[in-house]
C-alpha cells in the first residue's frame, strides 16, 4: 500500500473515488480513453496495492499518478474466529473509519455479511450500528474490497493453502460466495456506490448469488426498479403495524406500511424471485400470533418468504430487546406458514464473536447517535 505520508499530503486514495470522480481526476493524466478502464478493473478487480503494480501503464504515468494519488484499500484492524466457524472482521478504512464484515461458512456456500456505510444515521432501536451514529458512505471500491479482502483470508486459512493472495475477488466462480449488503449502514442511502460495486462484483458472481437488504427507501427502490439487473432484495419489516413500527425504526415515519407495500407490489421481480421479509423477533413486543396474523394480511398478495430472526442481544440495546424463548419462535413460524407463508429462522452464528452488525465495531467507540444521546440524556437526568 502507498498511503498518505503525513495530514500535508493532499494526495486523493483511487479505491475511494466514484467511478465519476475517478474518470474526471484522472483524466488529465490519461492520453488515450480505455486506459481508465484499465487502471479502473486493475484496481477493483485485480485488487492491486500500489500504483506501481499497474504494470500495463508506462514508468513515466505511473510517475506521475502516484505524484496526485495513492492506493489504500480497507485493512484487518482485528479478527474474530467463532466455534461454529463464523469470522467477523473490523476492517479500517485509509481515514481511520471502521466497518465491519462477516465471513459465514455454510456446507453448501459461504456468505459474506459487507457494509456499504462507515456507521447509520438511521437509529433502529435493535441495531448497534444505528446507536454508534452516522458514518460516511463508502466507495464502490471500498465495498468490493471487503469481498476480495475475506475471500483472499479465508483462502489462506484453508488447510495447505500456500496461498497469500487472490487477484480477483473470485478466482473460481463455481466456490463464489453469496454476499449480502447487510452490514453497516442503509445501501439504499448510498445508492450509486452500491450500484457501482453490484456492477464490479457480478463480473465474477451472478446477480441471484447477491442481496441487497433495505429499511425500504421507496424513492431509491423505485429507481432500483427500473434497473436492467437487479440483485434479490431483502426488507427489514420487524414490526406488523405502523404504530410498532415507528418506535424501533424511526424512518417508518417517513416511508410508512402502507406506501412501503404498495412499492413492493410494483417492485418487478424476475421468474422465481421473491422478495425476502426481514423480521426481528423480540420478546413481548411482536412475537404475539396475532402479530404473525397481522403480516400475512400485510404481505397477502406479493411474492415474498418470510426470515424470521430472533434478536441478538447486546448491552445497549438495552434490557427489553430480548429474543422469545424458542417455543414460541416456533409457534410464529407455524402460524406464518398456515398461513401460506415460506417461512424460516436464521440460525444465530457467531455470538461470542459479537456477529450483528455494529458490535464488533462499538468496543472502545465513542457512541454519538441520536439514541446514544438520548441514553446519556436519560442517564443523566
Ligand atoms: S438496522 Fe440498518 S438502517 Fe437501521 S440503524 Fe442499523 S444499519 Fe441503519
Amino acid at each position: 500500500m502507498s498511503g498518505p505520508l503525513s495530514a500535508a499530503d493532499t494526495r486523493r486514495n483511487l479505491v475511494a473515488l466514484s467511478r465519476a470522480d475517478f474518470d474526471r481526476e484522472l483524466a488529465p493524466f490519461i492520453d488515450r480513453p480505455y486506459r481508465l478502464n484499465q487502471i479502473y478493473l486493475a484496481l477493483h478487480r485485480r485488487g492491486v496495492e500500489s500504483i506501481d503494480e499497474i504494470t500495463e501503464l508506462s514508468l513515466r504515468l505511473r510517475g506521475e499518478l502516484a505524484q496526485c494519488f495513492f492506493i489504500a484499500a480497507p485493512r484487518i484492524a482485528e479478527r474474530r474466529l467463532s466455534a461454529d466457524g463464523t469470522c467477523k472482521y473490523l476492517l479500517r478504512l485509509h481515514d481511520s473509519a471502521t466497518i465491519e464484515a462477516v465471513d459465514i461458512p455454510s456446507e453448501e456456500r459461504r456468505t459474506l455479511c459487507i457494509s456499504s456505510q462507515a456507521g447509520c444515521a438511521l437509529a433502529c432501536t435493535f441495531c448497534v450500528t444505528g446507536y454508534w451514529g452516522a458514518g460516511r458512505d463508502l466507495s464502490a471500491g471500498e465495498i468490493v474490497a471487503q469481498v476480495r479482502l475475506i475471500n483472499r483470508e479465508s483462502r489462506s486459512r484453508e488447510p495447505g493453502s500456500s496461498q497469500a493472495r487472490t487477484t480477483r475477488p473470485f478466482d473460481d466462480p463455481s466456490a463464489a460466495p453469496n454476499i449480502v449488503f447487510m452490514g453497516m449502514g442503509e445501501p439504499l442511502l448510498n445508492l450509486e456506490a452500491v450500484r457501482e460495486s453490484l456492477d464490479l462484483l457480478t463480473q465474477s458472481t451472478s446477480w441471484k448469488r447477491v442481496t441487497v437488504s433495505t429499511v425500504g427507501i421507496i424513492p431509491a427502490l423505485e429507481e432500483m426498479a427500473s434497473w436492467r439487473r437487479r440483485p434479490n432484495l431483502a426488507i427489514s419489516l420487524h414490526a406488523p403495524d405502523d404504530d410498532r413500527r415507528n418506535e424501533i425504526m424511526p424512518i417508518n415515519q417517513t416511508y410508512p406500511l402502507a406506501d412501503l407495500l404498495a412499492c413492493l407490489r410494483r417492485y418487478p421481480l424476475e421468474r422465481g424471485r421473491k422478495i425476502t421479509i426481514e423480521y426481528l423477533l423480540i420478546r413481548h413486543f411482536n412475537d404475539r400470533l396475532k402479530d404473525a396474523d397481522q403480516i400475512a394480511r400485510l404481505l397477502r398478495g406479493l411474492r415474498a418468504k418470510v426470515n424470521l430472526i430472533p434478536i441478538n442481544p447486546d448491552p445497549v440495546l438495552g434490557e427489553q430487546m430480548v429474543a422469545p424463548d424458542e417455543a414460541t419462535v416456533e409457534r410464529f413460524k407455524n402460524r406464518l406458514r398456515q398461513r401460506g407463508l415460506f417461512t424460516t429462522v436464521r440460525q444465530r452464528r457467531g455470538d461470542e464473536v459479537q456477529g450483528a452488525c455494529g458490535q464488533l465495531r462499538a468496543s472502545g467507540t465513542k457512541a454519538h447517535g441520536v439514541r446514544a444521546r438520548l441514553r446519556q440524556g436519560g442517564d443523566n437526568g
